[in-house]
């Protein structure tokens, strides 16, 4: 990325200075598949091990939402050995990683540097604690639950907030947790009305309408909602409840990443080990700004 275009969020990236012995790669892979099983992912999708010897030492880890370039950088400038990503890097198959193409130029950079990538995706998202678990903290939940169960394993999460509270209080607490992004949050239903049962689905979450429905929830969380299904499912609604809060798909699953860290620090100390650790401090959203947004709290008509 060039010079000036880099993305900071306003967060203090959460360094540990800890002095630690190396850890074998394989050590800290077994140690996150512990705590992410590859067996959980979807069958599409693409975990675990994307680039390192199995040998090779390990004493920082990064954690990151996106393996981009600028964060494969800043990987680099901080020393990292492993970089732990939600997003696979190699989803789709390729032919090439010569460094005529983005990604091509990412696996470059990460072998050349001695950097290991490890993706945790869809095993993450069904995972407890798991980004679903973070968005659900982030929004204040108790008695929190799976949002919808298929063959065994629970997708999103649904809990209640502490006491009634209106969409538009709700949503401005929320915003105080999520790291801030340009689109901020979208969020479809009366601002006065009252809501206390919460789904979430951290990232793409369109999918879940008819669980949503049926958990009874008064508000749903998620992100990259598209104008059908938000249409429709508004309709449906007849203007009530679920109403649809779109908090970006960076921004949920940010969230996550601290939860990965201090998991990834316990698993270890179960067995006497530690690590030194740090979150990326870069904003991967990939929208830079908005123009011409509507204000106020218009909420059905197109004035
Ligand atoms: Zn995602």
């Amino acid at each position: 990325m060039p010079q000036g275009t880099q993305r900071y969020i306003c967060r203090a990236e959460s360094d540990l200075e800890v002095n630690v012995s190396p850890l074998p790669l394989r050590e800290v892979v077994a140690a996150l598949d512990r705590l992410y099983p590859a067996r959980t992912a979807s069958l599409w999708d693409r975990v675990g091990l994307v680039t390192g010897d199995l040998d090779q030492p390990v004493s920082l880890v990064h954690f990151a939402v996106d393996p981009t370039l600028a964060v494969i950088d800043q990987a680099r400038t901080a020393g990292a050995d492993l970089l732990i990503t939600h997003h696979p890097l190699l989803l789709r198959g390729v032919h090439s990683v010569a460094t005529i193409s983005a990604k091509g130029a990412s696996v470059t950079a990460l072998i050349v540097n001695h950097i290991a990538l490890l993706v945790a995706h869809t095993n993450a998202d069904v995972a407890s604690p798991g980004v679903c678990d973070a968005l659900a903290s982030a929004c204040g939940l108790r008695e929190v639950g799976p949002l919808v169960v298929v063959d065994g394993v629970g997708h999103g999460r649904v809990g209640s907030l502490v006491g009634p509270l209106t969409l538009r209080e709700f949503v401005l607490q929320l915003s105080m947790v999520l790291p801030k992004a340009a689109g901020g949050i979208r969020v479809s239903g009366p601002a006065e009305a009252l809501v206390s049962r919460v789904a979430v689905v951290g990232g793409a979450g369109d999918d879940f309408f008819d669980a949503v429905r049926a958990s009874g929830a008064d508000v749903y969380v998620t992100a990259d909602l598209r104008h059908h299904p938000v249409l429709e499912a508004r309709e449906e609604a007849r203007g009530g409840p679920p109403y649809l809060v779109d908090a970006g798909h960076w921004a949920t699953e940010w969230l996550w990443l601290d939860s990965a860290r201090v998991e990834l620090l316990r698993e270890l100390a179960g067995r006497g080990t530690s690590l030194n650790t740090h979150i990326c401090t870069l904003r991967t959203d990939p929208w830079d700004f908005v123009i011409g947004a509507a204000t106020g709290d218009n909420t059905g008509g197109t004035s």
